[in-house]
């Protein structure tokens, strides 16, 4: 029986293993794609020290890239134009959304849905390959795939990766719009994406917020107006905004740093009426104090919290990077790529923010 490598998170703070799963027996509607990149995300990290609640043992990798290796029946992308073997596609990792629950289909918020899976997140290595830091990646029947066009290099679009995906959500929840303010809390794969993305929406300042110095410099080359490094205190930081905006605050500040403390900075960031959204908090990263008089109330703020992803926002994130990507330097975020048995590595760097993106290149 033929079987493909894969590297398997066995458990919380366990060492990675190598293992051989077996190929799939594809379904009518499945295919299998050769992977050519998967990406190491602050998630897997978190999940590595067990801070989500996942399946272990589990392929870690949910924002891949593949060739498609084998399909089972016809299969065809959302233009009805059909997918085939040799195209070089993404997917939407999120797949068994139900659309038949209340947040599915009264809120019409299905990143909510409770019976929704995840490639490396919620499966199971005992279910198979359906995760990227693997060999090759089982679609299952219905998984959305993603031709990339044939002017959109791969490593531009995992450059941005998962990062460039959320941000894109954030950006719409956010509402920005053309010539405003946008504060970004946090330089790391979202908030270099959300810069970005804030940049081509049309915002005129564009204030990036956080550390090392490197990553503020890469968020200039991604469309920063301004940097301010965490060597200044908090204070000065909301005063450096509120100078930069008539002493009003910006219209909208997006949290992307995972810090409890900024999403109180980013509150008061923000204008008056003005707008935050939240997306640095994929874990739990402890608690802040928060006056809700002064920060939320009497300002008028508006907040929203941003949790996963829809296929349009994959979507619209690959025409995005075809579109844009000789400007916006997505595939020079890569700083590092690993074999499959450097996942480990991968993990380490990612962690210690050596890298601010890394890539599994099986
Ligand atoms: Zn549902
Ligand atoms: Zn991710």
């Amino acid at each position: 029986m033929q079987s493909y490598a894969a590297c398997v998170m066995p458990g919380a703070r366990a060492p990675l293993e190598i293992r051989e799963l077996p190929a799939p027996d594809l379904e009518p509607g499945a295919a299998l794609l050769h992977t050519m990149y998967s990406e190491v995300c602050g998630t897997d990290v978190h999940l590595h020290h067990g801070r989500l609640d996942v399946p272990f043992p589990i392929v870690p990798g949910h924002v891949s890239v593949g060739v498609v290796a084998e399909t089972r029946g016809k299969l065809s992308d959302i233009e009805g134009e059909a997918i085939r073997e040799g195209d070089i596609v993404t997917f939407l990792d999120v797949h068994e959304t139900c659309n038949a629950c209340y947040h599915c289909l009264v809120a019409q918020q299905p990143t909510r849905c409770a019976r929704r899976r995840v490639y490396g997140i919620t499966y199971s290595a005992n279910d198979g390959l359906l995760g990227g830091w693997a060999k090759a990646i089982w679609m299952k029947p219905g998984v959305k795939m993603i031709r990339l066009p044939k002017d959109l290099a791969p490593e531009t679009f995992i450059g941005g990766g998962c990062g460039l995906v959320t941000a894109l959500h954030a950006i719409d929840l956010a509402d920005v719009r053309l010539g405003e303010s946008v504060a970004v809390l946090g330089v790391g794969p979202v908030g270099q994406s959300l810069v970005a993305l804030a940049a081509l929406s049309g915002a005129i300042e564009v204030i990036a917020v956080g550390a090392p110095n490197d990553r503020l410099a890469f968020a200039r080359r991604m469309g920063a107006t301004d940097t301010l490094g965490l060597d200044r205190t908090s204070d000065d930081r909301v005063a450096a905004v509120r100078a930069a905006t008539r002493s009003r605050g910006a219209d909208v500040v997006i949290e992307a740093s995972g810090s409890p403390d900024a999403v109180s900075q980013a509150l008061d960031m923000v204008r008056d009426g003005g707008r935050v959204v939240v997306c640095g908090h994929y874990t739990d990263n402890g608690p802040v104090e928060i006056h809700p008089h002064w920060q939320i109330n009497r300002k008028h703020v508006e907040i929203h919290g941003c949790w996963g992803s829809q296929y349009h926002h994959f979507h619209r994130a690959v025409e995005l990077a075809a579109r844009f990507g000789a400007r916006v330097p997505w595939s020079e975020m890569v700083s590092g790529r690993y074999s499959l048995d450097h996942a480990a590595d991968a993990l380490a760097a990612v962690e210690s923010r050596a890298a601010i993106k890394a890539l599994i290149v099986p």
